[in-house]
């Protein structure tokens, strides 16, 4: 499969980095163009009403991040809706939609459809709904602490081998300065989780560090 264009949509400013930043990477590093597509606005409040990171903030830390992986500025997209009230609804297909056939990609990834976070469920479903005439899709693997699996369970079926970026996707991560802030504050080390489970990854397919992803649909030329 000759993968030239990649789409990644994410609910929030980290997701992409966290759960397929090291793909992004080594496809970039391979010559694939990649499109960056953030449904949430950024803004973080805590149930006090403080704000904990501003648009702006998560907007900076962002940019700084997708340049690590290789991703420049104007391919990292941001739809601008409220987090934890990002909507699957007519309004956010059709933009979704919209940037599918401006990005035409080869192969799009996004978000567990069963994902314990409404914003990563809602983001997924609208991906589905969305990118209904496309044939190559797959979904990352839920993280804890902003999701997890329930009920049902995240079943890995493609390994991506990041070895050789795995430290590219720890320097994005590490721009991600409030995200670790607000993490530390409550006793997570977050980047430590990130890189346990893409060891854990890694160790399933014989290599040093992986990501995976369960498909959609994929669809493959034999040539
Ligand atoms: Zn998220």
């Amino acid at each position: 499969m000759n993968i030239k264009k990649i789409m990644a949509i994410g609910a929030h400013f980290d997701d992409i980095e966290i759960n397929c930043g090291g793909t992004i990477a080594k496809a970039i590093k391979e010559g694939s163009s990649v499109l960056m597509v953030v449904a949430g606005d950024g803004e973080f409040y805590h149930h006090t009403g403080e704000i904990l990171r501003t648009k702006s903030q998560a907007l900076r830390e962002s940019r700084k991040a997708a340049l690590k992986l290789g991703v420049v500025n104007k391919n990292l997209i941001c739809l601008d809706f409220p987090e934890k009230s990002i909507p699957y609804n007519v309004e956010i297909i059709e933009k979704i939609d919209a940037l599918i056939s401006f990005w035409n990609p080869d192969i799009i990834f996004t978000h567990w459809a069963n994902d314990t976070h409404q914003d990563h469920a809602n983001v997924s479903k609208t991906v589905l709904s969305a990118a209904r005439y496309h044939n190559s899709i797959l979904m990352w693997e839920p993280i804890f602490p902003s999701g997890r699996t329930a009920i049902s369970s995240f079943y890995p079926q493609i390994y991506i081998d990041i070895s050789d970026v795995q430290e590219q996707k720890i320097q994005a991560l590490k721009c991600h300065e409030s995200q670790i802030k607000k993490f530390t504050n409550r006793g997570i080390n977050w980047i430590d989780g990130i890189i346990a489970r893409s060891k854990y990854r890694g160790f399933e397919i014989s290599c040093n560090y992986a990501e995976a992803f369960q498909p959609v649909r994929m669809k493959f030329n034999i040539s």
